[in-house]
């Protein structure tokens, strides 16, 4: 983020007539890459009537609406890193939320980094940084490009939905520390906060929005929900109170929720919102020839999301307020870098089942699964194999299972598992190149790394996810590879972006090359999307 006045290397000949330039010689000078979490396609077509003109339907109706867009690959949680590497888990390495270290029996968080402290709160609140990720994302491609010039920043509730966008070489990754309100950062990057984030912290902003009522926004007539407000399948908010609006989150907060809270509401994403137009601001983004990335993820989506399912009048509300969210931030960047002048891409990391006992009810095939019990009953075949009175399996986690020492008979192991009920497939890490399933076997490939992936990968049926305590019965998750899951948007919108529609199957994947093309850049180093010709003017 080191700034000279001329930059010769991206300047372009004012005497050539700008018809004649090729694209890359007008790069925008912003890409805004948004991320909304747990966000399904359908949401788009469900709640396109209560949307207004500035949000969603200005990205549509203006840019290129890719609606088969896909992730593909098995457990990968964290598709923050996908989106902004371009490549899959068995290159970038982010293969879940938390990997499973077999030398010390002990799971890894996807950015956790003992070495570095957290920026903004006491030190020892947060060790992280993106060391884990071992492939080049946007953010660094940018930094090579114009020689650390460009001002690369993430903003995000959640560290890892800032931190792995912005790669190992960006300039800084915010979030939210939830319980004391502040946005903050790691050593990786800074050693003390810049004014600007110091300022929007002093606003205290989380205390003001949680210091008010949760209502509709909309008379409840106008939702589409298929469940009443109250209905079985919702885990509340907070414990003691009905999953229903209006919630009154100052008696909330006060009565000891706290301001974790704000991040289980439409306010979660509106502090995103500021803290993204805070950094435009405070770091003049987009303001000369040299091309800046704002990376935002907005993750309430998926918090509310967990707890009360696809169906939620709670989740369209939030989709209502996210989408005016949206409209102040392209009005800002508008005012701020100029209409034509900035490039976004909004696309989301995952979607989710619908609640499965809501299915089950709908007579549909669905439900809970005892993993660690269908492992249990793989196990108790090989008696023969279990040796000094230890089980064969280390572990189970993500649709992994890692083994002992007996990893040589992974293979049979996963035979056996792949024929229970519950299992949709299995496979041995060394068979994973001879399955047969056209849909299943990239997305397993996709998600493997022989480092840090387990002995075996399984995928449950469709509709069907972990029994926990949590989950039984209410509320919903992601990880799976069915199209609940993986199915999500991807928008393209702005500077050198064509409007239409791309009906045909693309990947998450597909974002980095096209902002490439775009921009004029050099892949990323793991990339194996494809550039969707459609998309670039
Ligand atoms: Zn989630």
């Amino acid at each position: 983020m080191i700034r000279s006045t001329s930059i010769a290397c991206l300047a372009f000949s004012a005497s050539v007539a700008s018809a004649q330039q090729p694209t890359w010689q007008h790069p925008p000078k912003l890409v805004v890459g948004i991320v909304v979490d747990q966000m399904r396609t359908d949401y788009i077509y469900r709640y396109w009537d209560n949307f207004g003109e500035g949000g969603f339907k200005r990205l549509i109706g203006e840019g290129s609406f890719l609606r088969d867009a896909q992730q593909h690959a098995h457990c990968d949680r964290s598709r923050h890193a996908s989106i902004y590497t371009g490549t899959t888990p068995s290159h970038h390495g982010i293969v879940a939320n938390d990997r499973y270290d077999r030398a010390t029996r002990k799971t890894i968080y996807c950015t956790q980094d003992m070495s570095q402290q957290a920026v903004g709160t006491l030190p020892d609140n947060a060790h992280r940084s993106p060391v884990q990720l071992l492939s080049t994302t946007l953010a660094d491609e940018l930094e090579r490009r114009t020689e650390r010039r460009s001002k690369t920043i993430g903003v995000a509730l959640k560290d890892r939905s800032s931190i792995l966008p912005i790669g190992r070489t960006g300039d800084a990754a915010y979030w939210m520390y939830g319980s004391e309100g502040n946005c903050i950062t790691s050593t990786w990057y800074m050693k003390s906060l810049p004014q600007w984030v110091i300022d929007f912290n002093n606003k205290k902003l989380a205390e003001q929005y949680l210091a008010q009522t949760w209502s509709l926004t909309l008379p409840v007539e106008r939702y589409h929900q298929v469940l009443p407000d109250n209905n079985p399948y919702e885990i509340p908010l907070y414990r003691g109170i009905p999953a229903t609006l209006p919630i009154n989150l100052d008696s909330l907060r006060k009565a000891g929720a706290g301001l974790d809270l704000l991040s289980y509401t439409p306010w979660g994403n509106t502090i995103t919102t500021d803290m993204a137009l805070a950094a435009l601001e405070g770091e003049q983004m987009g303001k000369d020839a040299i091309t800046d990335l704002l990376a935002i993820s907005y993750s309430s989506t998926d918090i509310l999301g967990h707890r009360v399912g696809p169906r939620a009048v709670e989740v369209e509300d939030m989709y209502i307020r996210l989408d005016r969210d949206l409209k102040r931030l392209l009005d800002e960047l508008d005012r701020s870098v100029g209409a034509g002048a900035y490039t976004v891409f909004l696309t989301a990391d995952h979607g989710a089942v619908d609640v499965p006992q809501y299915l089950k009810d709908m007579k549909g095939s669905a439900g809970y699964v005892d993993v660690q019990d269908v492992v249990d009953r793989v196990q108790r075949e090989f008696p023969a194999q279990v040796s000094g009175g230890h089980l064969w399996v280390d572990t189970v986690m993500d649709g992994q299972v890692f083994l002992r020492s007996g990893a040589d008979a992974a293979e049979r192991f996963a035979e056996r598992l792949g024929e229970q009920p519950e299992i949709a497939s299995a496979a041995s890490a060394s068979a994973l190149n001879a399955i047969q399933d056209e849909h299943l076997a990239p997305l397993l490939r996709n998600g493997y790394m022989p480092q840090r992936s387990g002995d075996i990968l399984f995928v449950m049926r469709p509709g069907y996810f972990e029994l926990d305590e949590w989950s039984n019965g209410h509320g919903t998750t992601h990880g799976s590879p069915w199209n609940y899951d993986t199915h999500v948007p991807i928008l393209f919108f702005g500077a050198g972006v064509q409007h239409g529609e791309v009906l045909r199957r693309t990947h998450i994947t597909d974002i980095v090359p096209t902002i490439s093309a775009i921009v004029g850049l050099s892949l990323t180093d793991a990339c194996t999307g494809r550039t969707v010709h459609e998309v670039v003017k």
